[in-house]
């Protein structure tokens, strides 16, 4: 059987965090090293590994993820100034191999990002 990704388990309960949102399709919580005052990830439920793995089928979901984005942002306060984020690949930062948003509030952010 194949091993659960971290994120799952956080979906599961198997493991901790602070789940500041949830429906049916995806969950957002608490990065456990925040970058920002705000730092939220918000990942569908089901494991998509990667953005460029995404395939036709899964434009709903991603649609609802950007469109849930914003709306999570805005219930913890933040309005309009935030910053979403998805890293692509190892050489593009990516650690947790199940797709997810980063939603980073709170500070002034520099461009070009590193
Ligand atoms: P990536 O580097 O893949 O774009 O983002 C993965 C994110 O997951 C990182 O910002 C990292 O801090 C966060 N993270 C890693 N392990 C855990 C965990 O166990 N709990 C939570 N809440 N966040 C985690």
């Amino acid at each position: 059987m194949t091993e659960l990704t971290l994120f799952e388990k956080i979906v599961a309960r198997e493991i901790p965090a602070d789940i500041v949102f949830e429906d049916e399709l995806c969950i957002a919580f608490r990065d456990i090293a925040p970058q920002a005052p705000l730092h939220v990830l918000l990942c569908p439920k089901v494991p998509l590994k990667m953005l460029s793995e995404t395939v036709d089928g899964d434009g709903e979901l991603l649609g609802h993820l950007f469109l849930t984005a914003p709306r999570v942002a805005r219930l913890l306060g933040y309005n309009d100034g935030f910053r979403v984020v998805v890293n692509n690949g190892a050489d593009a930062g990516q650690t947790v191999f199940h797709l997810h948003l980063h939603i980073l509030a709170g500070r002034t952010f520099a461009w070009p990002p590193g």
